[in-house]
């Protein structure tokens, strides 16, 4: 009744119109169809997203990917038990034998790992955040909705990639969205009224993506929308730099300027002292340790240090950060590991140290919401799936909602103890 009957792979579009990986597991009494999401801001140690090249698609089609999973992953799982998502994923691993998931594909891979514990959820018929995770400790995360967008994201001169803001002064998830929608909306306005309508053009995640390259001036902004709506201390700010992007030889292209790493922190130090900033993702590249180790340090006990493009949901990566006291959470992108198994391992070694963790969505994004329950399943506070806008982004959100109605009381709001 749990064995693996089919598995099946597709290539679909993605929200960028770059194609990925769909793939639909069947049982004899469930299915499970799952997305692959894709970045655009990505860190060097990713596990491989497998691309065709040549012409078709501009290089970026996924037929290789899924002849991998139809003609080398399926004939190897069928009649595996589903549930079983620890062996599924494992074999998949040893069937693939490369440490970046290169020969078959994250892409492959991942999409597969998904299906497989959606198709097993639905065979117990439990929701997918209770057959993931823990039903006696359930948190509703906190949405850090993206409102500007920058960097890679956007086609304007902005160099921070992601501006957001998180209602944390919600008393639950569907009042956090509400107050972050409304926030989103009266930006919106303001960026109207300031620059004229084409500065509520969307960027890949959904937010405006103005024609301004002032550093400052988006917190300006976010904040002037805040304290309109009289939510002032309630909504939060947040920021993903994505400082990979702008990092060369040792030294950071920032707001017209080549700082160093110590400079780059003094940014953040005065920004957080002016702006009521919960969250500052990337704030330095992936190569800079140092750096990060700098900032963690300096600032680290008064804000949330996120690693993404340093850590991509890697373990054993995680682990070094822990062992040197840099950063204090971990954003985690299940693509960037490439299995649904080993990103709960980089989750359980995360909360174990007491780093916080941010579940996250990618710039490329499906209208899969895999990543809505997976928050509620870690219960871990957080999660960023760009603006309650597009969707792709808004899907995700949508789910919280319905996960916050089915639970009812037996649910809590807000971030982790740890973060
Ligand atoms: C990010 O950097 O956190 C992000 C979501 O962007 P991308 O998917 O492009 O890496
Ligand atoms: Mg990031």
């Amino acid at each position: 009744m749990y064995e693996v009957n089919s598995i099946d792979a597709l290539e679909v579009l993605d929200s960028r119109g770059n194609p990925t990986v769909q793939v639909t597991v069947t049982t004899p009494v469930s299915i499970g169809k799952a997305s692959v999401p894709s970045g655009a801001s990505t860190g060097k140690r990713e596990a491989l997203e497998l691309r065709d090249d040549g012409e078709r698609y501009r290089g970026k089609g996924v037929l290789t990917a899924v002849e991998n999973i139809e003609e080398q992953i399926a004939p190897m799982l069928i009649g595996y038990d589903v549930r079983d998502q620890v062996g599924i994923d494992k074999t998949m691993l040893e069937l693939d034998g490369t440490e970046d998931k290169s020969s078959l594909g994250a892409n492959s891979i991942l999409a597969v790992s998904l299906a497989v514990s959606k198709a097993a959820a639905a065979a117990v018929d439990l929701p997918l955040y209770v057959y993931l995770g823990r039903p006696n400790d359930v948190k509703l995360p906190v949405p850090f909705l993206n409102v500007i967008n920058g960097g890679e994201h956007a086609g304007n001169d902005l160099d921070i990639q992601e501006h957001m803001i998180a209602p944390v002064g919600a008393s639950n998830f569907s009042e956090a969205l509400r107050m972050g929608v409304e926030v989103y909306h009266a930006l919106g306005a303001l960026l109207k009224d300031r620059y004229g309508p084409v500065a509520t053009n969307v960027g890949d995640e959904g937010g405006y993506a103005p024609p301004i390259d002032d550093p400052i001036e988006p917190f300006e902004l976010i904040l002037e929308a805040i304290d309109q709506l009289g939510y002032t201390g309630e909504v939060k700010i947040a920021v993903d730099t994505a400082a990979s992007e702008f990092y060369t030889d040792g030294l950071y292209s920032f707001g017209g300027k080549e700082l160093e790493s110590s400079e780059m922190v003094d940014f953040y130090e005065m920004l957080i002292g002016k702006y009521p900033i919960v969250s500052l993702e990337d704030p330095l590249a992936e190569d800079d340790w140092s750096g990060f180790k700098e900032i963690t340090t300096r600032i680290g006990e008064d804000v949330q240090i996120v690693g993404d493009d340093i850590f991509v949901s890697n373990p054993t990566i995680i682990e070094r950060g822990i062992s040197e006291g840099v950063c204090n959470a971990v954003l985690l992108k299940v693509n960037q590991i490439g299995s649904l198994s080993e990103a709960l391992d980089a989750a359980s070694l995360a909360m174990s140290s007491g780093y916080g963790i941010m579940v996250s969505h990618r710039s490329g994004e499906t209208t899969d919401d895999f990543i809505a329950d997976l928050s509620v399943a870690l219960s871990c506070g957080q999660i960023k799936s760009g603006a309650p806008c597009r969707g792709e982004r808004t899907v995700k959100y949508n789910r919280l909602l319905e996960i916050e109605k089915e639970l009812g009381a037996f649910s809590s709001y807000g971030l982790s103890k740890s973060t």
